[in-house]
């Protein structure tokens, strides 16, 4: 463990910070401290408050936001969702999948197709939902203010933490100070909770970067709007769109392989010369989207990737979503991820009598199945730019589980 605090520090923030204890604890007296406000952070909240915990959230940003961006949410992260009681607001912004085609990336000849929402929703008793992101955490973030308004603490870039039997202490880039019984890092791919704990492990760059944009449909020809999911898959390169906010958006996103990389962040601005010169010989469906989207709503980034994490939890810290288990989005199960360990998170604590226990259950039953997910998603990014498109995400059987009644 670290402690970069230092011992002398650590022993005077830990006095500062205690609270006397006149009474037992039982367990739902438990502060929990989530580190990120994003689809997982927020989705543990809830997850945890549902279930009568004490919760604050600590997010860098100065705004709640997301990036402007589709989302595939599959069966399996619905049935949280409609637990945690945001499925119906979500279901109403978003788009049921109709059936993705999977095509020749220069003839357009159909490949592949994956059946339609309403496929998956009898299967698996749940939606298949074509989500804009910002939607999704526009409700997540409602419902976790509506149990607590001053749940959410906005300007809060974590720093450091330090942990005893008695608690986590972590501090901020703003200079506050928080004292918790367990501390969750939700802090995405980059998790500065998860080099606290584990020290720094390489990201290293994929060799493949990235293209999205959101198109007004109305500004798109009649067929593409039709034909509105589609994944072309040429040779290093696929290109993806569908609809989003019942059709009114046309989401697009690209992978390309690259050889370097240097920039960081998601939302770099691209130019759309640059993006059709990569596709150059791609359908004319994909030139004609490419055409239409906007100046200044396309951006570009690289693709990072780690090696799953041996182990997720120390003590009273642990890791979720792509903090645990960064995912390249070529299964579109990142966030689907995220959003199953934060439902079982919840019953974790509420199963158990102590901290410890509560994340050592949570980490058995969530490591398997999220790490090799991560790896799988890897070996996709390969299979989906070349012409024969792999085996997607419930052809390895990854819908078939629900994060609400999954033993524990
Ligand atoms: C192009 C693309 C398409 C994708 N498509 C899909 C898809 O269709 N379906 C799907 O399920 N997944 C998809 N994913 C993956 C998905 O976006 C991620 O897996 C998901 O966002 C992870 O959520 P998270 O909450 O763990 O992390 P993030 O979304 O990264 O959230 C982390 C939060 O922590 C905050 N933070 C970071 N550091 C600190 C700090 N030090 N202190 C305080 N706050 C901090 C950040 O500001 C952010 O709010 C896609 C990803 C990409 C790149």
């Amino acid at each position: 463990m670290l402690h970069p605090l230092g011992q002398n520090t650590i022993r005077a923030l830990m006095r500062q910070t205690a609270q006397p204890q006149t009474r037992a604890r039982v367990i739902s007296d438990f502060h929990i401290a989530i580190i990120g406000a994003g689809i997982g952070g927020l989705t543990a909240a809830l997850s945890l408050q549902r279930h009568g915990f004490g919760v604050s959230v600590y997010e860098q940003a100065t705004e709640l936001r997301e990036f402007g961006a589709g989302l595939v949410v599959t069966p399996n992260a619905m049935h949280a969702l409609n637990a945690l009681g945001v499925g119906a607001a979500i279901i109403e912004t978003s788009n049921v999948s109709v059936g993705l085609l999977f095509k020749h990336y220069k003839t357009g000849e159909v490949l592949q197709s994956r059946p339609p929402g309403d496929y998956y929703k009898s299967k698996y008793g749940a939606s298949h939902l074509l989500v804009h992101r910002a939607d999704l955490h526009a409700a997540l973030s409602a419902a976790v203010l509506a149990n607590d308004p001053a749940c959410i603490h906005l300007d809060h870039a974590f720093s450091e933490l330090c942990q005893d039997e008695n608690g986590v202490v972590a501090r901020f880039a703003n200079g506050a100070t928080i004292k918790a019984d367990a501390l969750i890092g939700c802090d995405g791919y980059r998790s500065t909770v998860r080099d606290q704990v584990y020290g720094s492990t390489p990201v290293t760059f994929t060799g493949q970067i990235s293209f999205r944009a959101l198109v007004r449909s109305e500004s798109l020809p009649e067929e593409i709007r039709q034909q509105a999911e589609c994944l072309y898959v040429g040779p290093g390169r696929m290109l993806l769109h569908y609809p989003l906010r019942n059709r009114a958006l046309m989401n697009v996103v690209a992978h390309a392989r690259q050889d370097r990389w240097e920039a960081e962040g998601w939302a770099i601005p691209a130019q759309r010369s640059e993006f059709l010169e990569l596709y150059s010989d791609f359908h004319p469906n994909v030139l004609q989207l490419i055409e239409a989207i906007e100046p200044n709503a396309l951006f570009k980034w690289g693709l990072r990737d780690r090696e799953p994490l041996p182990q997720w939890t120390l003590g009273r810290v642990s890791t979720l979503g792509d903090a645990a288990h960064p995912m390249s989005p070529f299964l579109g199960q990142g966030a689907v991820m995220a959003i199953e360990d934060a439902m079982v998170l919840g019953r974790c604590f509420a199963k158990t009598g102590t901290v410890g226990e509560a994340l050592r259950l949570y980490e058995t039953a969530r490591k398997p199945r999220a790490n090799a997910a991560q790896l799988y998603s890897r070996e996709q990014g390969t299979n989906l730019q070349h012409i024969d498109p792999g085996r997607g995400a419930e052809a390895i059987g990854l819908f078939n589980y629900n994060p609400t009644t999954v033993p524990i």
